[in-house]
């Protein structure tokens, strides 16, 4: 299988590129991304429900054809014996009648990034070895990716990762997550700013002359650890496959019965990995997504227009859905329209800060896509009235419940993707539980929220509060090129 490009290919660039290259450097022509040349297809014997999670993986890279070894698939497979239940990284829990939690975050940082992360950076770090080339993988993170990424590539030969997190954006558990890692080739780096500040210092340094003859000094390359890496959504297709055959072995659906998945949603590679499972033949009606106060994403699936000229950035308390530009609707747009048209409009998003589908444009979204936005109030009563009756959800994946009370029509069953753990934003858990507004710190709120409902704290996240902090720069802006530069030095 060879990848090519959402934007069309620009002379110069290969017009398409094995997977392992579209791994190692995600950053195609005109700024687009990877995307597969074709989907393989799913057969109806591929929908076994007695397959294990490991099995269901691996044969779906394999139907992918990637240009990895067997064997550096198994070992990369093997991360999920890592997870609470080694023969069940992602249970399927049922909720209600017809509704499901797909839980995605029994890894080691307790989100639902793991699920991609540990098996991608075990395969990337591979291929650097083979290659004999060092790389430097930039994370900017508002606060999943940044912990999920360092688990995986601490101590990774030919890697060396820096991370960038807004100092103070970010909850004492995450910021723990990171800065107590304590890797050989791992620097974590606190800004004063803001998230959007953090990925602006990112972008910026990755266009810079002066830190790009460094690193070729140092005989280094640059990749990438976020979801326009398809390294990433590979891995994201098989969780949603997983989810289908656990419904049929509950016997809760019959083969080929069809059923919804709801993605609380971001930068869209988890809703993208559910797209492609269904072009691939897995039976969904449709796939549900929700987004937070920043609605981008709901208004372009509700209207066709995705428009950010009067739009700020809001902060919510579901943090990892707070964004304006969600890179993955590119792979969408590209699969149902073709390159020309992805890039017109990926352009007018770059100079106009809007674009716009036509009806019949809008109309094939809708086939796929259905969305509805959420808020802090609905996600605070949702996670107090479903912990009443015995259920514990963050405050991501409460955004879900809106579109199962909106969006779920058909008499099916509806599967929603839980990308957090509580202990991540106790706070709002809190907060949510006692109908205030307080701020709490983590480890007060982790203690009552424990308390309250009579659920442990996973043991990684309290054993937090007493490690080590091997991270403790908290940086200016300005200082960030140098302080990457002496790293990697
Ligand atoms: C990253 C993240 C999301 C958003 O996922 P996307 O794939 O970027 O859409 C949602 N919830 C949590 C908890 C996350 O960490």
């Amino acid at each position: 299988m060879h990848f090519i490009e959402t934007r069309g290919n620009q002379s110069g660039f290969k017009e398409k590129v094995t997977f392992s290259e579209a791994i190692l450097s995600p950053s195609a022509s005109f700024g687009g991304l990877y995307v597969p040349e074709d989907l393989p297809v799913f057969d109806r014997s591929f929908f076994d429900s007695s397959l294990s999670y490991k099995d269901l993986a691996k044969k779906t890279l394999m139907h992918f054809e990637i240009d990895i070894e067997e064997n550096i698939v198994d070992q990369a497979l093997a991360l999920y014996d890592g997870f609470d239940n080694p023969d069940n990284p992602a249970p399927v829990v049922k909720i209600k009648d017809k509704l499901f939690v797909n839980e995605l975050y029994h890894g080691p940082t307790r989100a639902f990034k793991d699920m991609a992360l540990q098996p991608f950076g075990f395969i990337l770090s591979h291929l650097a070895q083979k290659q004999g080339q060092k790389y430097l993988i930039l994370a900017a993170t508002s606060g999943d990716t940044g912990p999920a990424a360092l688990e995986s590539f601490k101590n990774k030969k030919n890697i060396q990762i820096a991370c960038l997190y807004p100092d103070g954006g970010t909850s004492d558990v995450q910021r723990l997550q990171m800065v107590t890692e304590d890797g050989n080739n791992i620097k974590v780096i606190g800004i004063k700013g803001n998230f959007d500040d953090a990925q602006h210092a990112l972008k910026t340094l990755l266009a810079s002359d002066t830190f790009k003859d460094e690193l070729d000094k140092n005989a280094i390359k640059l990749s990438a650890a976020n979801s326009v890496n398809f390294g990433r959504i590979i891995f994201q297709i098989i969780y949603h496959v997983n989810a289908y055959l656990a419904l049929v072995k509950q016997n809760a659906i019959s083969q080929n019965e069809k059923i919804y998945i709801t993605v609380p949603s971001g930068n869209f590679g988890n809703a993208l990995g559910a797209y492609y499972a269904k072009k691939m033949g897995l039976p969904l009606e449709k796939i549900l997504i929700t987004s937070n106060a920043n609605n981008v994403l709901a208004e372009l699936i509700q209207t066709g227009i995705y428009d950010i000229r009067d739009k700020k950035l809001i902060l919510t308390l579901s943090p990892a859905m707070d964004i304006l530009k969600s890179s993955n609707v590119e792979r969408i747009l590209y699969d149902m329209f073709g390159a020309q048209k992805t890039k017109a409009w990926m352009d007018d998003l770059n100079t106009k800060g809007y674009y716009q589908l036509n009806s019949e444009e809008l109309a094939r979204l809708q086939e796929d896509f259905a969305a509805v936005d959420s808020d802090d109030d609905f996600a605070k009563e949702t996670i107090a009235e479903f912990a009443k009756e015995g259920y514990v959800m963050d405050p991501h994946t409460a955004t879900c419940i809106k579109a199962e009370s909106k969006l779920h029509e058909k008499p099916i069953c509806n599967v929603i993707c839980s990308t957090a753990e509580w202990t991540k934003f106790a706070p709002t858990m809190m907060n949510a539980l006692k109908n205030d507004t307080l701020r709490y710190a983590d480890k007060e709120a982790l203690e009552y929220v424990s308390k309250t409902l009579n659920i442990p704290i996973t043991a990684s996240i309290e054993e937090l509060f007493s490690k080590t902090v091997y991270h403790d720069s908290v940086i200016e802006k300005d200082a960030i090129e140098d302080t990457i530069l002496n790293f990697i030095n």
